[in-house]
């Protein structure tokens, strides 16, 4: 027996290990601080009425002879895979039925895709990074290239003509930065992709935060994304189902390769997976109800609020930071010049608020910082008061 060699490669997944560290220290030696955390993408609100009630409703099915439900059909039910459908359709996009597949969340499908791809093919990921684009591919022997991410290019860079790829992550809203790509960018991108001969793997876990009209929720509202994106999308952030579990991810039948990706994610998934319980998938089609999303889309404003607190907060201290708009993430340049780490410690020993070190999701996030807006109200516009007195005494 020889084991996969390439695990030897995969970082310690010391972030979130660190920051606990930290904080367990900090607490033991003084129990009665009132710690607000902003660190951890979790949600906080609960799950919708509507989701409730249908996975009450699913559940009582479930108990009965005649409505009770065994294996789950190829790509997902088809009450949920048509109201992923017409979601779609009122961004403007036209999806085929079989082009949606229905999964436990966008983290397993953004892992599990990569079954579909040579280890022979050179990924590009930005810097910073969502680690898992980069974990998964370690664990399969890919070489990993980088788009340096800055504030040059606000923390959206653009695709360079000279650098060959073969699959490209993009997430946008993204994941730490907060940045999202207009239209514009996205077509660049893709325009690249399909120069290449590429695959874009787009991760749209929190286009559901997307205010800006220039800002696509989904990037086959681009024209010729259905040759080369496959798009992973998420009800965590979205409708709070982070402890739930349910996502889809679109692989469009156009995809050009030299193969049938849409035919071989199929056989992939029948393999390998066999579905997401019915009451969730019943859970999921609430989401797209009018209630479901008049009900999650008043969570999302809750959200969003806070962010709008935090970007006033650090407005009043002077601080420059990115994201928030679009996203649930505010991305901020640490004071001072400190490093990611001084200023976690500071924040956390001086303020007692908990945010994440932007080292710790790549190199260009050295001397950044990401607050995320899943709070109160009052305890985000209580972090902002701490973090104005302690820069100014
Ligand atoms: N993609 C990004 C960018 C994320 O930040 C997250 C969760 O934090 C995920 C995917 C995971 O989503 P899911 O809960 O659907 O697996």
């Amino acid at each position: 027996m020889k084991i996969n060699p390439n695990y030897a490669n995969v970082k310690k997944s010391y972030l979130f290990i660190e920051i606990a560290h930290r904080l367990r220290e900090y607490t033991a030696a003084h129990p009665d601080a009132d710690i607000i955390k902003m660190g951890i993408g979790d949600v906080t609100l609960p799950l919708a009425p509507a989701v409730v009630g249908a996975m009450h409703k699913a559940a009582d099915e479930m108990g009965k002879k005649e409505t009770f439900r065994g294996y789950v059909d190829d790509n997902g039910y088809d009450f949920l895979i048509n109201a992923i459908k017409g979601y779609y359709k009122k961004l403007g996009v036209d999806l085929d039925y079989w082009e949606i597949f229905v999964s436990d969340g966008a983290k397993s499908d953004l892992g599990n895709i990569l079954d579909l791809f040579d280890s022979d093919n050179t990924v590009l990921v930005t810097d910073p990074v969502y680690p898992v684009y980069v974990d998964t591919n370690v664990m399969a022997g890919r070489k990993i290239i980088y788009a340096d991410a800055n504030e040059a290019n606000g923390f959206l860079p653009m695709p360079d003509p000279s650098v060959r790829a073969d699959i490209i992550y993009l997430c946008t809203p993204n994941n730490p930065t907060g940045a999202a790509y207009t239209r514009a960018q996205l077509k660049e991108w893709v325009d690249y992709a399909k120069a290449q001969g590429a695959v874009i793997l787009l991760d749209s876990a929190y286009e559901a935060f997307v205010t800006d009209p220039d800002v696509p929720h989904s990037a086959y509202e681009i024209e010729g994304a259905r040759d080369c994106v496959i798009e992973f999308c998420s009800l965590s952030k979205t409708a709070g189902f982070t402890g739930t579990r349910c996502g889809y991810t679109i692989v469009p039948k156009t995809l050009k390769a030299d193969g049938d990706l849409n035919a071989m994610w199929l056989r992939r998934q029948t393999t390998k997976f066999n579905g997401v319980a019915y009451v969730i998938q019943r859970a999921a089609e609430a989401v797209f109800t009018d209630e479901g999303q008049r009900q999650i889309r008043e969570n999302i404003a809750y959200y969003q609020e806070n962010a709008k607190i935090l970007m006033a907060g650090l407005d009043r201290c002077g601080i420059k930071y990115f994201g928030g708009k679009n996203s649930p993430y505010i991305w901020l340049k640490c004071p001072d010049g400190m490093g990611s780490w001084e200023f976690f410690d500071r924040l956390l020993k001086e303020a007692n608020v908990v945010g994440t070190p932007g080292e710790g999701f790549g190199v260009n996030g050295k001397g950044y910082f990401r607050l995320t807006s899943f709070s109160t109200h009052e305890r985000t516009q209580e972090a902002t008061e701490r973090l104005y007195r302690m820069l100014n005494g």
